[in-house]
């Protein structure tokens, strides 16, 4: 039976050391990591995930802002809000809530936050930045699960990675982040011809499709390492993509969904704006 691997404790723990990395630098050097939120509209999840944000920056000592915008604030509104955002000195990570509304243009839009502050790694210049191996904002669910692996001393070097998925907030990012480490990594996705033989290759199984219970424990190897980015609410309970009961008969080491990466990725959004403040 595989062992379950504690978001929520190990979220617990990086929030203690950033507490006091946060509470250092205000010492040392007088300065407070600030967080600037952009919502437009009132989708009732992006709501829930601001204020969890906005929550979270307070957990830790940093400084928040949170726009919230009516559905109807036109593009160069919110363009207009985030030249100021990106002059300002208080706010050092910026990051606007996606989805936004269909008129206004969200590339626009996180092509116009200062690289420096994308504290989100949307920008082209993270973006590339990642795929080059140079240092670069990394998006924060990716960035979360390779904490997870590093902290539960996960091998990664010379290991079948699978990701399973090929979105820009998760599986790319992933992708380039195991690549990195130096795993031989496969992308899977919805085009994929035999999902089964490359997941059942894999030694770390990262699964990002949005799909409920899609991954079958005959399609883990045994001994492996899943992790399940997945939130779906099938019947009002939150399901991962993984059919957990199923996997964890099979793999070694396993996220529960929830408590698994959903806890990290907030975790990630401040050590991000910790990030950035020490970049400025
Ligand atoms: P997305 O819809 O942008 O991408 C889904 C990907 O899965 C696509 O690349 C698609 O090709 C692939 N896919 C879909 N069906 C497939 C199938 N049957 N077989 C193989 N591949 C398939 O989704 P996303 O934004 O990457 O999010 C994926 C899931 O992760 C969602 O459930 C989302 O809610 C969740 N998520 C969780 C967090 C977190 O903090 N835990 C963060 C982001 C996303």
């Amino acid at each position: 039976m595989a062992q379950i691997i504690d978001g929520k404790a190990l979220s617990k723990e990086i929030r203690l050391e950033l507490t006091e990395e946060v509470a250092q630098m205000k010492e040392e050097q007088g300065i407070v990591p600030g967080l600037a939120v952009v919502l437009v509209g009132e989708d009732p999840a992006s709501t829930v995930y601001v204020r969890n944000k906005e929550k979270a920056c307070g957990e830790v000592g940093m400084y928040s802002e949170v726009y919230r915008l009516p559905k109807e604030t036109s593009e160069e509104d919110v363009l207009l809000l985030i030249s100021k955002l990106n002059e300002d000195s208080k706010i050092h990570g910026i990051l606007v809530q996606l989805p936004v509304p269909d008129h206004i243009d969200e590339s626009k839009v996180l092509n116009n936050i200062d690289p420096k502050k994308d504290v989100d790694g949307f920008h082209p210049v993270n973006v590339g930045k990642l795929f080059s191996g140079e240092d670069a904002f990394v998006p924060c669910t990716p960035l979360g699960v390779m904490e997870m692996l590093h902290r539960n001393n996960v091998e990664i070097k010379g290991k079948e990675a699978v990701i399973i998925g090929r979105s820009n907030i998760v599986g790319k990012p992933m992708a380039a982040l195991l690549l990195q480490e130096h795993a031989t990594v496969t992308i899977c996705h919805s085009r994929t011809a035999d999902l089964k033989a490359h997941a059942k290759n894999a030694d770390i199984l990262v699964v990002a499709t949005g799909r409920a219970n899609m991954v079958t424990g005959d399609m883990v190897k045994p001994g492996a390492t899943v992790i399940d980015v997945g939130i779906n609410r099938v019947d009002d309970v939150l399901v991962g993509d993984v059919n957990f009961e199923e996997a964890k008969e099979v793999a070694g080491l396993i996220t529960p969904v929830p408590g698994g990466v959903g806890p990290m990725t907030i975790t990630m959004l401040l050590k991000n704006t910790l990030k950035a403040a020490k970049i400025s």
